[in-house]
């Protein structure tokens, strides 16, 4: 078989040669070490809490290392195209603090080992499978659907592996004349990788996250370009990864099974392989039960919902950093101020079993966050968060930006902060009753005391409130006010006698809060009296009284 007039007939309008293109892509000037990256997504639309998994791993590889992170589209399958698949990819990650620093941006490309979508490379691809056409590794198969349809079924029927290879590979050993009368009629074809692999061939391959594993030798002629030339995923994945210079190539443990295959084809191509990294499964507790976290039952598994749900990015790094590296908690006691950054990343400690992701977690990694943030910055995220998912709630935010600092400020700064917010979406609820127009009843004074004595406290309370008191002289005045009405103001001497009283000081506090906030709990209720001023405050007390 002649191979280079057969390269030439299967694409005819294919000129360059791999040196042309090969001098396209120069290496990386990057200093020894530096590792380089890239996220791939198909733009799809959507986001899968494994594709953060696994970019965070690339960022932090490329970051920590002074190399490059990119992100490259993975376009080839029209059907799974969206028209702003990727903008949504952009601005998801860019959301959780996931920035690239090379690669395909909205309306182009930024970077000079492009283009970075897969659809804009077919030339390029097409130029490595004309030579490996002449070099007698890949040539075209013309089988029919129904054809590959029977193969698959006489493969079932006798048990055997299914695929296209030995015997059944039919057009592997096809002559020119075959092919040619195939062409004269215009038949469809893909072009197929000629594997020499056997499957009895088993040989060691180093995983960076799994160590040392097993891998059997692929017999199946797989197929390289798809009848419209476009790429498969594989070729795609070694071409590009080849002239973009990735040194690790990150990716779901799913692909494992496919990398015997990408072994072979970097070697037929005359490429260095890359480092891969094959990162474990992102799992969740069902009913006692691992599984695999979906996309179809649990909305924590789309990007999106850590954004509209209001975590903060610093929470959701955090988080993830817990489930990327074992080593993490114990770093972060030891230093609970350090910047994530200072964090020493490995893939060593990566699971190679599957990360369990834990939303209860999260929510407390959060509150943690949270309660170390000053005031300022509470404001800011959760305005921020506001203009976008709660238009109303914004403008709350902004009538008055000092009164709501003082309401954040409450138990803050400290050495114990309060940790009660996990979202920005519940600021809103935690000081709503701090504005006339937000504020309701949540709870009311249980029915167990008298309501004329609740009136005699409350009316008690609202004859001598003094907002210029201090936080002493105002208890002193709330104890008083529980003696003369009857309730014991030490709590130690109402424990030993609780029936000489009507209560307690504590439930004189009760009282208060609950005509003030219109909750059972609340922060300090002296602070909250202060910012919330006499006027509401005495408003509220006299609502009750009636
Ligand atoms: N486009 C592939 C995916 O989304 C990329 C896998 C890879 O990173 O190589 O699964």
């Amino acid at each position: 078989m002649d191979n280079n007039f057969l390269a030439d007939i299967l694409y005819p309008n294919i000129k360059t040669l791999p040196a042309d293109i090969e001098a396209r892509y120069p290496a990386r000037n990057l200093q020894e070490g530096a590792k380089v990256t890239r996220f791939a997504p198909s733009p799809t639309g959507f986001l899968h809490i494994g594709n953060l998994y696994g970019a965070f791993t690339d960022e932090r590889l490329a970051h920590t290392s002074g190399g490059v992170f990119y992100l490259r589209i993975e376009d080839t399958d029209a059907k799974r195209t969206v028209p702003n698949g990727i903008a949504i990819i952009i601005e998801t990650l860019g959301k959780l603090g996931v920035k690239f620093d090379e690669g395909a941006v909205i309306d182009g490309d930024n970077g000079a080992y492009g283009p970075y979508r897969q659809s804009e490379r077919a030339e390029i691809y097409q130029t490595y499978a004309k030579q490996l056409i002449r070099e007698g590794k890949a040539y075209p198969c013309f089988c029919t659907e129904e054809e590959l349809a029977s193969i698959r079924e006489q493969q079932e029927s006798q048990k055997l592996t299914p695929g296209y290879y030995g015997e059944f590979a039919v057009w592997r050993d096809a002559s020119l004349e075959q092919i040619q009368a195939k062409l004269a009629e215009n038949a469809p074809f893909v072009l197929r990788f000629r594997s020499e692999g056997s499957i009895a061939n088993k040989m060691k391959f180093r995983d960076e996250i799994k160590g040392e594993i097993d891998v059997t030798e692929n017999d199946v002629d797989h197929v390289i370009l798809k009848s419209d030339g476009i790429p498969t995923y594989h070729f795609a994945h070694a071409v590009d990864d080849h002239l973009m210079g990735t040194t690790h190539v990150i990716r779901d443990e799913s692909w494992l099974s496919t990398l015997p295959f990408h072994i072979q084809l970097f070697k037929a191509l005359g490429f260095k392989m890359p480092k891969y990294c094959h990162t474990a499964q992102v799992l969740k507790l069902d009913n006692g039960n691992k599984r695999k976290i979906s996309k179809r039952k649990d909305p924590e598994a789309a990007l999106t919902y850590y954004h509209s749900q209001g975590y903060p990015v610093a929470a959701v790094r955090e988080y993830l950093m817990t489930l990327l590296n074992s080593n993490f908690e114990e770093w972060r006691l030891a230093n609970p101020d350090a910047a994530i950054e200072d964090f020493k990343f490995t893939t060593k400690k990566m699971s190679v079993s599957g990360s369990l992701f834990d939303l209860d977690k999260l929510n407390d990694v959060s509150k943690n966050v949270i309660s170390r943030m000053t005031a300022n910055e509470v404001y800011d995220l959760t305005l921020a968060w506001a203009k976008e998912n709660d238009a109303d709630f914004a403008s709350v935010l902004e009538s008055d930006k000092d009164y709501a600092i003082r309401i954040l400020s409450i138990g803050r700064g400290g050495k114990k902060p309060r940790k009660d917010i996990a979202l920005w979406s519940e600021v809103k609820g935690y000081m709503s009753f701090f504005y006339d127009a937000l504020f309701n009843r949540e709870d009311s004074i249980p029915d167990k005391f008298n309501k004329e004595d609740i009136c005699a406290v409350l009316a008690n309370f609202k004859d001598t409130y003094n907002a210029n008191a201090d936080q002493s002289e105002w208890f002193n005045n709330v104890k008083a006010i529980a003696e003369s009405n009857g309730f014991c103001p030490d709590m130690k001497a109402y424990k030993a006698n609780p029936e000489l009283y009507k209560g307690s000081v504590a439930d004189v506090s009760m009282f208060l809060r609950i005509a003030v906030t219109g909750r059972m709990n609340s922060p300090d209720l002296y602070e909250v009296m202060q910012i919330l001023g006499a006027e509401r405050v005495l408003g509220r007390v006299a609502e009750i009284i009636g």
